[in-house]
């Protein structure tokens, strides 16, 4: 049985009508930039998030940006990250003048340690970018206590935690704003790059959408000089006739969760993710921590199941980070992990047929 590790064309063929709709009426109208599908995914969004402001953009690395130059975070200002993440959540920071720096993870939860973030804090730190890595939150109370008691702005990456949530309150509405990432791949996926900011705060929400539209919210009028990254027509169409089905696919994701947990609960050669008290995990990612690692995905391969690594390297260890001279024992925990973390295929189109099918040859694979 082939299993692959996402599976774009299935989500595609379950809802083809509709997609080839949007599609069709975006072209028909030329709206391709601005209009008004834009402004309707960004109120539909706004209405299922329970959050006053969505302002689209052009992807999720620029929504980091966006939101760190309006709330002023510049030269000698530093940012705390985790040391595991995508590149965006600390590019972003680089971009604007400050300086990334990394704090270690959690052995189980894979996100950002809160119990390592307070020994990071300087007199130049502005702000905590926690990623909810995997669909799975952060301890948001703790992180946003530390925020408080030291005056730093909280920004939310939700990339990878659509629809999230931590004692009831849904990722990406702790701090001052969250920002989100619609590529392809993610919970909510676009056919491009796509993403959004998501914020309460009225005077921040006006200037984030006037600095991603060239600093201008009427055209020829610039406040300032800003960016061009605008959420497309077409990208908010197809976000628009998905969203009704987001929450349907995050319940069968959440399925094959427990599937594989079911399945694999016997193999102690393997640490299953474990799920933080008082959370929705979404699950964009499962990763377990394996023994053998490397053999087992070699293995997994070889009976067409397709696995990957997120992420292959932590982000201070990466060639870009160089200059940060870290050393192994600066992330013990991200060191310790990026040998044994492997993510199995996770995406609401696959049977349980599959998950049984990939516990099976991982037990086969341990028993030889
Ligand atoms: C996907 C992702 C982003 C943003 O990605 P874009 O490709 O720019 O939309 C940011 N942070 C994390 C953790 C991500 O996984």
């Amino acid at each position: 049985m082939k299993v692959p590790f996402a599976d774009l064309k299935a989500q595609y063929f379950s809802i083809k009508n509709e997609i080839d709709a949007a599609i069709a009426k975006v072209i028909d109208e030329t709206a391709f930039i601005g209009g008004h599908f834009v402004k309707d995914f960004e109120e539909k969004f706004g209405k299922a998030y329970g959050v006053k402001h969505v302002i689209g953009c052009g992807n999720g690395t620029d929504t980091l940006y966006v939101l760190m130059k309006m709330l002023g975070i510049g030269n000698g200002d530093e940012v705390i990250t985790p040391a595991n993440s995508w590149i965006s959540s600390s590019e972003s920071i680089t971009q604007t003048g400050a300086k990334p720096v990394f704090a270690d993870v959690h052995p189980y939860y894979f996100s950002i340690d809160e119990s390592k973030l307070e020994e990071k804090i300087t007199s130049k730190t502005k702000a905590i970018i926690p990623v909810h890595l995997q669909g799975q939150m952060c301890d948001m109370e703790k992180i946003k206590a530390i925020c408080e008691k030291h005056k730093l702005f909280l920004i939310e990456d939700c990339a990878q935690a659509h629809f999230s949530e931590f004692n009831g309150l849904k990722a990406g509405l702790f701090g001052i704003a969250g920002s989100f990432s619609f590529y392809p791949g993610k919970n909510l996926g676009a056919y491009g790059d796509a993403g959004c900011i998501i914020t309460n705060d009225d005077s921040l929400a006006e200037k984030c959408k006037m600095y991603a539209r060239h600093g201008a919210l009427i055209k020829h009028q610039h406040q300032m000089e800003g960016i061009n990254s605008r959420l497309d027509g077409m990208q908010a169409a197809i976000l628009e006739a998905k969203l009704p089905y987001v929450m349907e696919w995050t319940e069968k994701r959440i399925a094959h969760a427990n599937s594989y947990c079911k399945y694999l609960s016997d193999v102690n050669e393997i640490i299953l993710p474990k799920v933080r008290p008082n959370s929705k995990h979404t699950y964009h990612l499962y990763v377990i921590r394996a023994q053998k690692r490397n053999d087992l995905m070699q293995f997994l391969k070889e009976n067409e199941i397709e696995t990957s690594l997120h992420y292959p390297t932590p982000l201070p260890y990466l060639p870009a980070y160089k200059y940060l001279n870290h050393s192994p024992a600066d992330f013990p925990v991200a060191t310790l992990l990026q040998k044994e973390i492997l993510s199995l295929p996770m995406y609401a189109e696959m049977t349980e047929e599959m998950s049984v099918f990939v516990a099976d040859k991982i037990r086969e694979f341990y028993k030889k």
